[in-house]
């Protein structure tokens, strides 16, 4: 039988490669768009280079996807390339909208020319409600971006949904609404990432020189201290790998909709930090200090997902824990700063 053919953007992220690994093992071939600088090295995806067909590219360049589409001819899309830091958007209000927005919509375009009949995943994410009225948040609550990478969501969400709607020529496009997930592979400028380094680093003795940059480009531990914004902040945590086994499901449907993915569970950064901290055995109030650079201009929260309707319509519910959560990135991080 002939193999399926999956095409990622945004395969060199923490969810790309995961899904990768996922498609991968279903049977499908993969192929995905990576940037030029993106080096021999390839991260996340380095274990599986030899698998995978790849092609350089740029959201920023409708002809980089154009060439990957006509030459790699895929069945499903999954559009997850993004600048995807809600803090770091504030700084980059361009350069996100232009990849995260923008270049969503160029993905749908070139869809539609070249592979009318590929589904295609759009990876809209819980920060377009905000601060929200309504608690937990589920399908029908209303957007309300209080971050430029929100904000360049919305766009590609409502982008997406009017393509699905075109009466002359609809596309099969799907959105999963996903929740924070975090795994070993999340970028070291998100709060979960950087207390499990921190928790590792204080734990394994690094020296200042030896700790890896926070995204202000400075070590993430500073005399033996970890910065975080607003330790009462609230966030729905999940596992990466659980969640990109939800955006397959979405695209095995017969239909086009949009799913919000969640644990419907809250943490604290708090409680985050007690957890990581416990896991090594150390006690976080000695070890994290707050600090206003880390809060961003306009909050965001409580998140938390009612993922009720993935459950009933795609059979999907998440599978790990929050503390088995922090204890997994915990323990991975604490073999590789060792
Ligand atoms: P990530 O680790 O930050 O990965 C982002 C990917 O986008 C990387 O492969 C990056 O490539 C690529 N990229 C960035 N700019 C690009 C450009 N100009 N052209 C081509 N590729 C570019 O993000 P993630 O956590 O895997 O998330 C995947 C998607 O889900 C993103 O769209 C994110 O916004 C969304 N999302 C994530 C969460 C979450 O909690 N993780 C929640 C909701 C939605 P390089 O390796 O070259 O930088």
């Amino acid at each position: 039988m002939k193999k399926k053919k999956a095409f990622i953007t945004g395969i060199t992220g923490q969810d790309g490669s995961y899904l990768t690994e996922l498609l991968l093992a279903k049977g499908y071939l993969v192929g995905g768009l990576i940037r030029r600088n993106a080096g021999n090295d390839l991260g996340n995806i380095k274990h599986l280079k030899s698998e995978l067909k790849l092609y350089h590219g740029d959201m920023h360049s409708a002809d980089s996807i154009s060439l990957a589409l006509s030459d790699f001819k895929p069945d499903e899309i999954y559009n997850l390339a993004s600048q995807s830091s809600p803090l770091a958007s504030f700084t980059d209000r361009l350069g996100t909208v232009m990849v995260t927005g923008v270049g969503a919509m160029l993905v749908f375009d070139k869809a539609k020319e070249i592979v009318p009949k590929a589904k295609v995943y759009q990876a809209s994410t819980s920060e377009m409600f905000g601060a929200p009225k309504q608690i937990p948040q589920n399908e029908d609550t209303i957007f309300s971006p209080a971050n430029p990478y929100a904000v360049a969501k919305e766009f590609a969400h409502r982008m997406a949904i009017l393509a699905r709607q075109d009466h002359k020529k609809a596309q099969f496009i799907s959105c999963g609404i996903l929740f924070n997930h975090e795994s070993p592979r999340r970028g070291l400028q998100f709060i979960t990432r950087k207390v499990s380094v921190a928790v590792a680093c204080i734990k394994n003795g690094l020296k200042n020189s030896q700790v890896p940059l926070n995204e202000i480009g400075q070590p993430i531990i500073q005399n033996g201290k970890l910065r975080v914004g607003d330790l009462s902040a609230q966030r729905d945590w999940g596992y990466a790998p659980d969640y990109v086994e939800a955006m397959w499901r979405i695209l095995q449907q017969d239909e086009p909709d949009d799913f919000v993915i969640a644990t419907g569970e809250v943490h604290s950064v708090k409680e985050l930090c007690q957890e990581a901290f416990a896991v090594a055995g150390l006690d976080w109030k000695k070890y994290v200090i707050t600090d206003n650079h880390f809060v961003p201009p306009v909050q965001t929260g409580p998140l938390c997902g009612d993922y009720r309707k993935a459950k009933k319509i795609i059979g999907w519910e998440p599978k790990t824990t929050f503390s088995d959560l922090v204890k997994i990135m915990v323990e991975a991080d604490i073999k590789n700063f060792s």
